[in-house]
């Protein structure tokens, strides 16, 4: 089959390669003019206007380091090869967990620390080097070309023929106006704003300085911010700030540098990276905001498809928002999911749209439900409830139930992570009896423990700081 793929980030990427290792042959266009450069470093420096996000951190979550040990183990080896690295969980227990035997399934537990440039440039590589795919830079896909009936066939893009074209144009993808365009019936599309903004910043540990010991919290959220410090190859790691987008006073400090480093040292999980001598940075302050949870869906009520030989994967797709890390390992996942149903229904292109429908639904729509509860229930934590609002009792059992037992359980711990990673349905956490059984006695001990550990300043602290510093400057 002959496949035009529109856009060369991860998930074009990803099914250029998926798709040709089952015999397609494939053009990818990919709007920025990024031709391949020599390193890891070269691609740190890419123009990548077309997907800004590369310039903030990313996780690569263990459903996606798994996806590559079984199915692209190539991809995984040249990531290693490149200075990626493997971050084994269960390596990294926080020190409140006394009991450290190991479990079965431990084994899953492992991310990827990479930076998503090193990512995209190994990815990149291994494309190209795969028979029947072809990369153009520098091209942007203007229209579809399509024949016009009840249900419209697309039969290629700009003059260019194809059995099949993927949208892969990312969360700015507007496949609803290039189905409009052809006559198709309208797209369902859910959309719900983070109201986040994101503040990203990379540094490179000092040669001959060992990079402090990444344990205990490497995340938290102090309700007015969220935080985190990512591991990425060679030696650099990066610091993300997320605050809502209306905080304004904040907004203005973390945008700068100087407003940035002070919040850094300020931190218990960034501070120690941020001491003298331990590193430099090697970008700006990098501010994203935009950020959204988007389902666009091809097919109607009935999983007929709005348009034959057409579909879209990644974030033109299902677009989660960032703060769960899922977009890249979701982006693999439905690219595998793609070639696995242009296979299992070959020639039929009507069953395979309705194969990948189906299993968009099933794979990827749940985590896109779940982060828009996650959403509502993070805005929900920022506000005093009134004691007889249900949702008091369950904010109360996630701050003094889930989150101490996490810190002590081995069995929650796991738990957890295995539902962050993708490893797990969205509901399994509140649907294995063991894990809400440990969560609710965690809560009634409530009163016998110490209150939750001190993750960084009070609001108000950290905004004296940063005038400080502003004034000092
Ligand atoms: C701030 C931020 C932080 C994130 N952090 C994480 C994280 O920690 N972990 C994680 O897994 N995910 C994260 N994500 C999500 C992740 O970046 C996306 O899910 C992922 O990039 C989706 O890949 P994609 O290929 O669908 O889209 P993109 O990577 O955006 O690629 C789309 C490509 O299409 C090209 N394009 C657009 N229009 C055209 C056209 N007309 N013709 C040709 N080419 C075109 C663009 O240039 C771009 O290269 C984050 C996202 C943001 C915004």
């Amino acid at each position: 089959m002959r496949i035009i793929v529109v856009g060369g980030g991860i998930a074009g990427l990803a099914t250029a390669l998926a798709c040709a290792r089952y015999g397609h042959e494939v053009t990818v266009l990919e709007r920025d003019d990024t031709p391949m450069p020599a390193d890891a470093e070269a691609a740190f420096a890419w123009e990548r206007t077309g997907a800004p996000q590369v310039r903030h951190s990313h996780a690569f979550l263990a459903r996606l380091r798994n996806l590559l040990r079984d199915r692209a183990p190539d991809v995984l080896d040249a990531l290693l090869d490149a200075g990626a690295t493997e971050i084994a969980f269960t390596e990294h227990l926080p020190p409140t967990l006394t009991d450290r035997l190991p479990r079965p399934g431990d084994d899953e537990l492992v991310a990827l620390a990479c930076r998503r440039t090193t990512f995209e440039w190994v990815l990149q590589k291994l494309v190209l080097e795969e028979p029947g795919v072809e990369l153009r830079h520098g091209i942007a896909a203007g229209t579809l070309d399509a024949r016009s009936g009840p249900i419209p066939q697309v039969v290629g893009v700009d003059g260019a023929r194809a059995d099949l074209v993927v949208d892969a144009r990312g969360p700015r993808s507007s496949s609803a106006d290039w189905l409009t365009a052809i006559g198709a019936a309208p797209v369902r599309e859910e959309l719900h704003e983070s109201g986040i903004v994101y503040f990203s910043r990379f540094y490179r540990v000092r040669d001959g300085v060992e990079a402090p010991p990444y344990v205990g919290p490497t995340a938290a959220d102090l309700g007015y911010l969220k935080y985190a410090i990512f591991l990425g190859d060679n030696r650099t790691f990066s610091i993300t700030y997320a605050i809502e987008s209306h905080d304004e006073e904040m907004r203005r400090a973390l945008a700068a540098s100087a407003g940035f480093e002070t919040v850094a040292r300020s931190l218990v999980a960034t501070a120690p990276w941020r001491v003298d001598g331990v590193s430099d940075p090697i970008t700006g302050v990098h501010v994203m905001a935009g950020l959204r949870n988007r389902y666009r869906s091809l097919v109607d009520g009935d999983g007929s498809p709005l348009v034959h030989g057409f579909v879209a994967v990644g974030d033109a797709a299902v677009c989660t928002n960032p703060l769960y890390g899922r977009g890249c390992s979701l982006a693999f996942v439905h690219a595998f999911g793609l070639a696995d149903a242009l296979r299992e229904h070959a020639d039929d292109l009507d069953g395979s749209a309705r194969a990948f429908a189906a299993f968009t639904e099933r794979e990827l729509v749940p985590w896109f439900r779940s982060a828009v509860l996650q959403d509502a229930q993070a805005r929900a934590l920022l506000e005093e409830l009134p004691s007889e609002d249900p949702r008091a009792f369950m904010q109360a059992v996630f701050r003094e139930g889930l989150l101490p037992a996490m810190r002590t359980s081995p069995v929650v711990f796991r738990a957890f992570l295995r539902w962050f990673n993708l490893l797990a349905t969205p509901d399994a956490l509140m649907a294995d009896a063991e894990i809400v059984g440990e969560v609710l006695a965690a809560y009634e001990d409530r009163a016998n423990r110490p209150g939750p550990p001190v993750l960084g300043p009070e609001r108000e602290s950290l905004i004296l700081d940063l005038s400080v510093g502003e004034k000092g400057a």
